[in-house]
C-alpha cells in the first residue's frame, strides 16, 4: 500500500552532487548513495536538496586509530545540523545491506530523528519509511553482511 507513486514522473534527474561531496573518495559508497538517494520519492529528494543544512558524511573505524568522524559544527541550538554519517565498511558490504543502511539512515534524516504516522520509536519508524521506499531491514548485523575486511574500504594513499 505504498503511496509513493511521486517516483514515477519523469522530469530531470535531481543533481545530488552537493550531497554527494563528501563521499567522492570513496566511489562505491558514493555510487550505493546516490542510487538510493535517485530512488526515494521526489519530495524527500527535495527535502533533502534544499536544506542547505542537511549532508552526508563518513565516519571511518580503525582498530589502532579508533574513530574518525567529521562533522560540520553544529548550528545554533535547536538547530541541530541534518547530517547523515555512513560508516566506510558499507562499501564492504553485500549491497542489499549496504542500501537498507542508507536508507534507514536518510529516513532518520527525513523524519528529523522522530516517529513516522503512528510510529513513535524512531528505529522503527525509520525502518517502516525505508522499508516504504523498497528497503526492509535485512535479517542479520554487519558481520553476516561483510564481504571483506575492513581493509578493504581504505582509500589509496595519497
Ligand atoms: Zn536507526
Amino acid at each position: 500500500m505504498s503511496t509513493h507513486g511521486l517516483k514515477d514522473i519523469q522530469l530531470d534527474p535531481p543533481d545530488f552532487g552537493r550531497l554527494l561531496h563528501d563521499l567522492q573518495p570513496w566511489p562505491k559508497l558514493s555510487m550505493l548513495v546516490e542510487g538510493v538517494l535517485c530512488s526515494l520519492p521526489q519530495y524527500v529528494q527535495q527535502d533533502f536538496l534544499t536544506d542547505q543544512r542537511f549532508r552526508i558524511t563518513y565516519e571511518d573505524y580503525h582498530p589502532d586509530r579508533g574513530w574518525r568522524l567529521w562533522l560540520p559544527t553544529p548550528g545554533p541550538p535547536g538547530e541541530g545540523t541534518r547530517c547523515v554519517v555512513l560508516r566506510l565498511r558499507l562499501a564492504a558490504c553485500e549491497e542489499q545491506f549496504s542500501r537498507w543502511v542508507i536508507a534507514h539512515e536518510l529516513a532518520h534524516a527525513f523524519l528529523r530523528n522522530g516517529g513516522w504516522n503512528e510510529i513513535l520509536d524512531p528505529e522503527a519508524a525509520a525502518d517502516q519509511l525505508a522499508a516504504s521506499w523498497g528497503y526492509p531491514r535485512p535479517q542479520g548485523s554487519w558481520r553476516d553482511f561483510l564481504k571483506q575486511p575492513d581493509s578493504g574500504s581504505e582509500p589509496g594513499t595519497g
